[in-house]
């Protein structure tokens, strides 16, 4: 007996006929990606690769039919600058942004209009707009991509922790949401930030992008408070990440490519 769910939303699991005529439904598709990377000694090298495919599933299962078609996550990303940290594995920007672009370029000639990046790792965010740039370039489709802009807000509004980007209490929280399992809360630690310009501050609305070490600023690979995450918090920052994500592809998904671009009435 055939058991398949008929109606997923994954794209590795469908049959070709089967993405065919999905895609005479639907031409928005989501492309998570990750990190391998360090994430102190509490959290697993995967947090950033694990939590982009968990968004990316949660935002598309709570979207309305039809549903957008969501890629197999990208595991790998830029992370150089974790690397004096055991069990990271970065790749070059050229490798990345190569990689996205051909499967960009891949999504259009199979009929996607619209491609939503979902990037879980804040280092990928340049390497990922240059490969939308290029997308969009030469084959003209809607490519943007999320690093967490349609809900950082509300996530800084509720922690306690300045400069908290890296396994501090919002990781730590989201981990503890889903996965307790994983998190070793009697290894958590507090590595709060404080640079010597405010324009350096990563949760300023000023700040500029620099680059850095990750040991250089901290012992441990944490940058943030983990000790002050709860799941309580995680669970919440799900529910805004997820609810500002299905607006977004929401409203991608039912606008037509032209319209997006300058609504007409
Ligand atoms: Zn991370």
């Amino acid at each position: 007996m055939n058991t398949k769910p008929k109606n997923t939303f994954l794209w590795e699991l469908m049959t070709w006929p089967e993405v065919e005529e999905r895609l005479k439904l639907v031409d928005t598709a989501i492309l998570p990606c990750g990190a391998i990377e360090q994430h102190g000694p509490h959290l697993p090298v995967d947090v950033d690769y694990f939590d982009a495919k968990y968004l990316a599933h949660k935002v598309a299962e709570a979207c309305d039919d039809p549903k957008p078609l969501v890629l197999p996550t990208i595991p790998y990303g830029v992370s150089y600058h974790h690397e004096d940290f055991k069990g990271t594995l970065s790749v070059t920007n050229d490798a990345l942004s190569r990689f996205v672009y051909d499967i960009g370029m891949g999504l259009a000639r199979n009929g996607i209009k619209k491609i939503i990046i979902l990037n879980g790792h804040g280092d990928n965010a340049p390497t990922l707009s240059y490969a939308a740039q290029m997308i969009n370039r030469d084959a003209g489709i809607f490519v943007c991509v999320d690093t967490g802009e349609t809900s950082d807000v509300d996530l800084y509004g509720l922690i306690e922790t300045p400069n908290d980007i890296h396994a501090g209490e919002i990781e730590t929280s989201t981990s503890l949401a889903i996965r307790p399992e994983m998190v070793q809360m009697d290894k958590a630690v507090n590595e709060t930030l404080s640079f010597g310009s405010n324009y350096l501050d990563y949760d300023s609305d000023r700040g500029v992008s620099w680059f850095v070490r990750t040991k250089k600023i901290s012992e441990t690979g944490v940058m943030g408070d983990a000790t002050l995450a709860t799941a309580e918090k995680g669970a919440k920052m799900w529910e805004l990440m997820i609810k500002h994500l299905v607006g977004l592809v929401e409203s991608v998904k039912n606008t037509p490519l032209s319209d997006l671009y300058q609504k007409r009435y």
